[in-house]
């Protein structure tokens, strides 16, 4: 399975929200670099990569410089074809634009073995279960007004959603009395059976989030997220002691090291695992089996098309974000319903890119 050929392309889909139809962000764009790996027996494995934002051309840039070293090699060996990448790229990672490639590539690489072996990627990495529970993501930000939220909230419920996340740490003139106000009140509009996740991304200092963190106890959060900054793990790990809902973390690290250092800390209660900044789905699977050994499930960041597969696999899977960013890069995408979602069937991710992106890949 030599690969005989890399194509690259970058995506610039709409900044919609389209789960309770919010305003998103009107003319911007949410910009991801794809790309496709032909075999020289004709097999395709398709890969994307994201958080470029105005450095997106240079991750395509290096999608293609790295690219190019994977012609004649074997599709196959994953392992080999990260060594080669990462000698070659010297000192540029272990994280950001380096890891972000390489997560793209792997990506890829697993497609194409799984479209070589006739098997859908989670049977492939284990085949727990065949449909997972997903929560709604990207709904609920800290940037509306409060009846926005809240009215977002029940339209979500409405919509069969039995969890979804939102934010605090809000922006301007906030108080700790405004942020407790503000998930009381979405805890109300949305009843008590629902699963609330609350997401900070690095917002609070230690001592705000004890202070917040406690007077938001009695709304029962299931976990919150990202509650300071993310590699202080001894900071996360005295804010996890001192309160008493459950702590996620682990989106903003980039590659394998850094979640053994957490774990250690005892920094987490749910391990969070971005398959962009893991270095791809053989890093994934990796940090998957340290958070097993630790005892702690694992939730998905973000392209949730993939992550189905990845949380569906291991035993110690819990939900997967439905955040609906990527959804566009993919014709007839796998969709949850009623707040679950099914692994797609066919060989490999499953996954076809849209029409458009199709044709401008075969166009590059
Ligand atoms: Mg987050």
């Amino acid at each position: 399975m030599k690969i005989a050929r890399i194509r690259t392309h970058i995506a610039r889909l709409p900044a919609d929200e389209p789960l309770a139809d919010g305003a998103g962000t009107p003319g911007a764009t949410r910009d991801f670099v794809v790309l496709k790996i032909t075999t020289q027996d004709d097999i395709e494995g398709i890969g994307a990569t994201s958080f470029g934002g105005p450095v997106t051309n240079a991750v395509k840039a290096a999608c293609d410089d790295l690219g190019a070293l994977l012609i004649g090699e074997d599709a196959t060996r994953v392992e080999r074809i990260a060594d080669k990448l990462r000698t070659a790229a010297g000192n540029a990672g272990p994280g950001g634009i380096f890891t972000l490639v390489l997560s793209a590539i792997d990506m890829a690489l697993w497609d194409i073995r799984g479209k070589s072996l006739g098997l859908p990627l989670a049977r492939l990495l284990g085949g727990m279960r065949d449909v997972v529970p997903a929560y709604a993501s990207g709904a609920l930000m800290r940037g509306q007004t409060l009846d926005d939220t809240i009215r977002a909230g029940r339209l979500l419920v409405e919509r069969g959603w039995t969890a979804m996340k939102t934010q605090l740490a809000l922006p301007g003139d906030t108080t700790p009395a405004k942020e407790v106000e503000r998930i009381k009140l979405l805890r109300e509009a949305i009843g008590p059976d629902v699963r609330l996740m609350c997401d900070i991304n690095q917002r609070w200092r230690v001592d705000e989030a004890v202070s917040i963190g406690r007077r938001i106890e009695p709304y029962n959060l299931h976990w919150l997220e990202d509650v300071t900054a993310a590699d202080d793990y001894a900071g996360i790990a005295h804010i996890r002691h001192k309160i008493t809902t459950p702590i996620a973390g682990g989106e903003y690290v980039y590659g394998l090291t850094p979640f053994r250092h957490m774990l250690e800390a005892c920094a987490l209660d749910f391990v969070m695992i971005d398959m962009f900044r893991a270095g791809g789905i053989t890093q994934w699977m990796k940090i998957a089996g340290m958070a097993e050994a630790f005892n702690l499930p694992v939730v998905s960041h973000l392209i949730p098309e993939v992550h189905v597969h990845l949380i569906a696999a291991i035993p110690n899977g819990h939900i997967v974000e439905y955040m609906p960013w990527t959804a566009r890069l993919f014709e007839d995408p796998p969709m949850p319903e009623r707040g679950l979602m099914k692994v797609p069937r066919a060989p490999g991710l499953g996954l076809t890119f849209s029409v458009q992106i199709e044709r401008a890949l075969n166009a590059s």
